[in-house]
Formats: structure tokens, C-alpha cells, sequence
């Protein structure tokens, strides 16, 4: 799938769309989901044009790989997430229900989270 440059994460990286931000470095910004599903809802984007973790595996630069994870280990270090526990989810394509094409990891925190996927899902 070749990448839409007006998905609504690009529009939040240009700076079209506010966005709540929580953390941002060279390669990636994070900031809070509009409709969250825990206390703590994160979501983790390069600012790369990449549509997916596969997308974002396969061409993305060691730099900008590296500096992705760096901006979730920096976000669980800041809020203490660690101490109780999170979880990370990368949504990808159809299955996976993915709704926003440009990669993403949610970051969940807060509470217990239940199972991974839901009981009619397996
Ligand atoms: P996906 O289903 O693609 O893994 O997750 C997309 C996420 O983006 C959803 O959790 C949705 O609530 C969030 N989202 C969609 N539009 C916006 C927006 O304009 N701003 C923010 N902060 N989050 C959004």
C-alpha cells in the first residue's frame, strides 16, 4: 500500500492537527490518543512516511529504528510504567485493525488490561 500523505498523522506532523503531545525526538513524536482505552493511551509515530511495522522494518534507518524505540523506553521511564506494568500494540492492516495508515504503536497503561485479543476474536 503506498503511503497517504493525508492520513491524520501526517496532518498531526505537519501541524494541521493539535495534537497533545507527550514526547518528541528527531525521528519520532508521541502523544496522546483522542479516545483513550486505558488511563494511560499513547500512541508512538515516525515521523518517517511509513504505513506499518512492516513498512517500518523493512525501510526504514537504523537512526530512525533506533530513535523509535528510544521514544517509548523514554515515555515508559517518565511515567513510571514499569512499576505496574503496559502494554504496547502495533495494529497492522485489515486483520490486525489497523484504522490509521501511517505506523504506530499504542502504548497502554493504567489499569489491568484484560486479555490480549478479544474471546469472539480467537
Ligand atoms: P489503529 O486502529 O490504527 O491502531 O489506531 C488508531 C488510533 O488513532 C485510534 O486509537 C484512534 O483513537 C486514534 N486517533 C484517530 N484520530 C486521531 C486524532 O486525530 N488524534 C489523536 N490523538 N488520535 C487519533
Amino acid at each position: 500500500m503506498p503511503y497517504d500523505t493525508n492520513n491524520i498523522f501526517a496532518r498531526i506532523l505537519r501541524g494541521e492537527i493539535p495534537c497533545n503531545k507527550v514526547y518528541e525526538n528527531d525521528h519520532a513524536l508521541a502523544f496522546n490518543d483522542i479516545h483513550p482505552q486505558a488511563p494511560t493511551h499513547i500512541l508512538v509515530i515516525p515521523k518517517g512516511p511509513y504505513v506499518s511495522m512492516t513498512d517500518f522494518s523493512q525501510k526504514a534507518s537504523a537512526a530512525e529504528q533506533a530513535a523509535f524505540f528510544a521514544a517509548i523506553a523514554a515515555i515508559v521511564a517518565e511515567k513510571k510504567l514499569d512499576e505496574s506494568g503496559y502494554r504496547t500494540i502495533a495494529n497492522t492492516g485489515v486483520h490486525g485493525g489497523q484504522e490509521v495508515p501511517h505506523f504506530h504503536i499504542h502504548i497502554l497503561a493504567g489499569k489491568k488490561l484484560g486479555r490480549m485479543v478479544s474471546a469472539e476474536a480467537a
